[in-house]
């Protein structure tokens, strides 16, 4: 299946990509990972994304389009994958589509992983993020068993630089102006699934398999 997961900054994303992804054995491709990657890698790419990130503004299209092309180029990603983060806007969309029609394939369903602003901040407010595994806590609502250390890896947890509470609103703002017209965008082509994302995890990850099975059948 070809599924992309959209949703506010803080929707629960990524955290439900990992279970989703697993469940369908395809790959999970998110474009704030790849981009987080070269910035601790400290490469060309990672270094011109900072900028972006750090401000809470997206990274360039043709950018982030280019890097996107050639990760679906990968073998894993020729029967199926879960895109997390991407598209970010209706352009980028636009040219997903025509990628993956070049490719002889398109889209199956989008996710749009539904929480309302309060409870977005407070799950932005508390995030911690293991340096090694990249795996995501939670300080209240999925903390480590021991403070800042990752249960997963051993790794240490540290909050996002775009995690602080100005670079929040601004990633709110650029959401509305920017993804949010995607919900209408892939509503108008008939593949756009609502999920309610609130409640525990494996609660989410029930309704969105069940919407996935829907668009399978
Ligand atoms: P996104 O990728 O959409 O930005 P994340 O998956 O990183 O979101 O989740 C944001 C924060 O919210 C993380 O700290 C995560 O542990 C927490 N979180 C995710 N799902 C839930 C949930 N269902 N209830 C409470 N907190 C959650
Ligand atoms: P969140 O999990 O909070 O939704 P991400 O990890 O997806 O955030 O993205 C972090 C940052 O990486 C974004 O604020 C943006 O600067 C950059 N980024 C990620 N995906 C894209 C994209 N598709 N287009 C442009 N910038 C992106």
């Amino acid at each position: 299946m070809r599924v992309v997961l959209v949703g506010p900054p803080g929707a629960g994303k990524g955290t439900q990509a990992q279970f989703i992804a697993s469940h369908l054995s395809i790959p999970k491709i998110s474009t704030g990972d790849i981009f987080r990657a070269n910035v601790s890698g400290g490469t060309e790419l990672g270094k011109l994304a900072k900028e972006y990130m750090d401000r809470g503004d997206l990274v360039p299209d043709e950018v982030t389009v280019a890097m996107v092309r050639d990760r679906l180029s990968e073998d894993d990603a020729q029967e199926g994958f879960l895109l997390d983060g991407f598209p970010r806007n209706v352009p980028q969309a636009e040219v997903l589509k025509k990628m993956l029609a070049e490719f002889g394939t398109g889209l199956d369903v989008v996710l749009n992983l539904v929480v309302e602003d309060d409870e977005v901040v407070r799950r932005l407010a508390g995030r911690r993020t293991c340096r090694s595994c990249g795996k995501v806590w939670h300080v209240v609502f999925d903390p480590p068993t021991v403070e800042g250390v990752c249960d997963a890896c051993g790794g240490e947890l540290f909050q996002r630089d775009d995690d602080r509470e100005e670079t929040i609103r601004r990633r709110l703002e650029v959401y509305q102006e920017q993804t949010a017209p995607l919900i209408s965008f892939y509503a108008d082509e008939g593949i756009l699934q609502g999920v309610d994302a609130t409640g525990p995890v494996e609660e989410i990850t029930q309704r969105a398999m069940s919407a996935l099975r829907r668009f399978a059948d």
